[in-house]
């Protein structure tokens, strides 16, 4: 792709097609140019004001990129072709001007993507890869600025609007049975990925909830297949991000029989600690609960995928007749795990709560979001961090789903 292609539309916008051409003409006769597989950003710089804001990244080869942008929030997406080693320290990239939050990280092997989100409209006046004069590696410069309402409809003409990459409204299916085989199959959903960090605790050496909820996602997917009659996978094994549709379809597309999303997100309340055991509902149990599940919800948002509107109404009865069935498997999961940790590890009062995580929406696979403990309170960070109570826990949650499954069964 050509690495302009999302800027704004000006005099010079006939010219693309051209250079388009010239491009392609040059790689073909270069065959050693190749789109590079592994960058490293080695430092960024940002400055700007209300109006205009440049970011400056330093690569040590050319980047090759495309941009398109996306409304509700106003969100500039900048995807680099390759894995990017981030070696500078996120302050260099902390949002200001016209930014007010900036991502960046992995999207899936080989791509990743930098998220500029903006109060107002804004566009890329400047996308460009810059060789330094040095001719030490090469800086992508992209210069952004607070678009007018004719800027904004002429962007959206050009076509880089959107992207096929969506999340995608739930189509019903049947509901799960345990395979004829007996085996019983469970999703295990690491929470957040890649750009999506999650929580992150404050102060040196943060601590990622991205990388808390793979370590448990793997602990409890190896205990789990050490059962007979269960099998496990997990939806992302790598850090790498998915949008909340495709955690659920990865689930129902293996034809999983639970589906158990693990998170360690901060509150407010820095004394609150403890495990939560989380099902959908139309309405949250409580203010905790409501906000949490807002929260969640943001994180296709914030990876600058497109949210699509909800199923149609036809749709929405469909998934409501399934989905009550389900609901009612997903209660008795989330009592079972409740019920295994009672007296062995520290739960918040009212550990079963309930509201409208997305990530929860299978309808026809029982669902829980278990909160593991938060990031907000000091002594649940060092407890998250320790293999002994990863262990602990995961064989109290592997005890739960065999409680559940015998349940069934008998
Ligand atoms: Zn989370």
């Amino acid at each position: 792709m050509l690495s302009n292609a999302g800027r704004l539309p000006g005099p010079t916008r006939w010219i693309l097609p051209a250079l388009l051409a010239l491009a392609c003409m040059m790689l073909a006769v270069m065959p050693g140019v190749a789109s590079a597989t592994e960058l490293t950003a080695k430092a960024a710089r940002i400055a700007g004001d209300e109006a205009r804001t440049r970011i400056v990244i330093d690569f040590d080869v050319k980047p090759d990129f495309t941009v398109h942008y996306l409304p509700s929030p106003n969100r500039i997406v900048v995807d680099i072709a390759g894995t990017v080693n981030f070696a500078f320290p996120p302050e260099q990239l902390e949002a200001r001007g016209i930014y007010e939050r900036i991502r960046f990280g992995a999207m899936s092997a080989g791509r990743t993507r930098l998220v500029l989100t903006s109060k107002l409209p804004a566009g890329l006046e400047v996308a460009e890869a810059r060789k330094n004069e040095d001719g030490d590696g090469w800086r992508l410069v992209l210069d952004g600025a607070i678009v007018t309402p004719d800027q904004y409809a002429a962007m959206k003409k050009q076509g880089n609007w959107g992207n096929a990459e969506s999340s995608t409204p739930v189509v019903p299916l049947a509901p799960q049975q345990p395979s004829s085989d007996g085996v019983f199959t469970v999703a295990i959903d690491a929470g957040h990925g890649g750009i999506d960090t999650g929580a992150i605790t404050s102060g040196k050496n943060p601590v990622y909830e991205k990388n808390i909820t793979l370590d448990f996602a793997k602990a409890l997917g190896r205990e789990l297949n050490a059962q007979p009659g269960i099998k496990a996978f997990l939806t992302r094994d790598t850090d790498v991000f998915l949008s909340l549709g495709e955690r659920v379809q990865i689930a129902r597309s293996r034809g999983a029989n639970l589906f158990i999303s693990l998170h360690a997100d901060t509150l407010r309340e820095k004394s609150t600690r403890g495990a939560t055991v989380y099902t959908i509902s139309d309405r949250a149990s409580d203010k905790l609960a409501d906000e949490l599940a807002k929260r969640e919800n943001t994180s296709d948002e914030v990876a600058g995928v497109e949210v699509k509107k909800e199923p149609s109404e036809v749709n929405d009865i469909l998934i409501d007749l399934t989905r009550r069935e389900t609901q009612a498997f997903s209660i008795s999961l989330a009592n079972s795990i409740v019920h295994s940790f009672e007296g062995q590890i520290g739960l918040i009062n009212n550990p079963h709560r309930s509201a409208g995580f997305r990530v929860l929406t299978a309808p026809d696979v029982p669902s829980v979001l278990l909160e593991l403990g938060f990031l907000s309170n000091s002594e649940d960070v060092k407890q998250l961090q320790r293999p002994d109570f990863r262990d602990k826990l995961v064989t109290l949650i592997a005890d739960a789903v065999k409680r559940y499954r015998d349940k069934l069964g008998g």
